[in-house]
């Protein structure tokens, strides 16, 4: 039996900084704000561990309590966090209708996505536990290269972010080893040519990760498979960057919204706006290019305060 349904101003969907942005601008503008935290209460953000990029913290602070402040934050100004996932829309009408957990029902008169994406891995094992355990598997250069200034790393990957993203690390590791699992890169040949041209990059091609290797705490180096000879070798290396892409987790609003053919929500340049009037899109959903926290949270203030001028073009 589903609940009994609640009519809300703005409903502001995810808690990354592009949600909290958001939520921040909507209450300070009495908004009254409703934000559901989704799947992964925090974003991205909190599989990071320092941030030393955004702005305002000039000793650096980790992800996930860089998103409990901001989170209290969008609280003082009166904004309702939720628990909970929005699991259905029905943009189809002039009010907005979502479902949360399959079961209650909300209308609303504005919505705000920042449901983000979400970086692909490649899923073995001793990936994944040096990804929980923070000892150096990353999927973000720009955030976590740093920490491997002048040492040795291995990135995954021959798309554009790949190529990026190893141009990127050369400038601060001494040396990067990239696996590409064909014989081709599939970036565009500018973006090839320059890490190729780059002394310390060495490029491993129709090459595949077969294990990351560390030491219990922290990786220690990468065991790769040739998969023409089937031979497998071994490299040391600190951190291992995965760079195969990401996925917007925009699923839900596919039969409503515009997306481009990746399944990022297209906005109309310059705003937040989507194809829907009342429903604005801030943060990595629609960002492909820039991805980054402080960029989120500049869109997430552009969606509060397109959302508040709509409400106020209804009166
Ligand atoms: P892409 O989907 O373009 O590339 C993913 C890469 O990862 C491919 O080379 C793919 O290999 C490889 N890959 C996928 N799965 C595995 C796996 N299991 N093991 C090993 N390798 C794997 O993603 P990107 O994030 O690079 O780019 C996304 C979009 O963003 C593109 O349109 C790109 O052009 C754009 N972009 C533009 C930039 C710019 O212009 N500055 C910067 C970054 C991105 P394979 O080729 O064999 O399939």
């Amino acid at each position: 039996m589903s609940e009994k349904i609640e009519f809300v101003k703005c409903l502001i969907i995810g808690s990354g900084p592009a949600g909290y942005t958001a939520a921040i601008y909507a209450s300070r503008a009495n908004m009254s704000p409703v934000l559901y935290q989704g799947t992964q209460p925090g974003g991205q953000l909190t599989t990071t561990n320092d941030v030393e990029n955004f702005p305002g913290y000039p000793d650096g602070i980790t992800g996930p309590e860089m998103m409990i402040e901001l989170q209290s934050q969008a609280k003082r100004f009166g904004t309702d966090v939720r628990d909970g996932w929005v699991t259905s829309v029905d943009f189809s009408g002039k009010i907005h209708k979502l479902w949360i957990n399959n079961n209650k029902e909300i209308h609303c008169e504005t919505v705000i996505i920042s449901t983000g994406a979400s970086a692909k891995y490649l899923g073995l094992p001793s990936e994944q536990k040096y990804l929980e355990l923070g000892g150096g598997v990353s999927a973000c250069a720009v955030c976590d290269g740093f920490f491997y200034k002048n040492q040795e790393v291995v990135i995954v990957g021959a798309g554009d972010s790949a190529c990026e993203e190893a141009h990127y690390l050369s400038k601060l590791c001494s040396k990067v080893t990239m696996l590409v699992r064909r014989d081709v890169f599939r970036a565009s040949k500018i973006m090839a040519n320059r890490v190729i041209n780059t002394s310390n990059i060495e490029i491993l091609f129709n090459t595949e990760t077969h294990e990351v290797i560390g030491d219990g705490q922290v990786v220690t180096g990468v065991k790769f498979i040739n998969n023409l000879t089937n031979k497998i070798s071994e490299i040391p290396a600190t951190g291992f960057f995965v760079a195969i892409g990401h996925k917007p987790n925009t699923e839900i609003f596919k039969e409503f919204l515009d997306l481009d053919d990746t399944g990022y929500i297209i906005n109309k340049p310059g705003t937040s706006k989507t194809n829907i009037d009342g429903v604005f899109v801030s943060g990595d959903a629609a960002d492909h290019v820039y991805r980054q926290a402080v960029t989120a949270a500049g869109t997430g203030c552009m969606a509060a305060l397109d959302a508040e001028r709509y409400l106020a073009s209804l009166e």
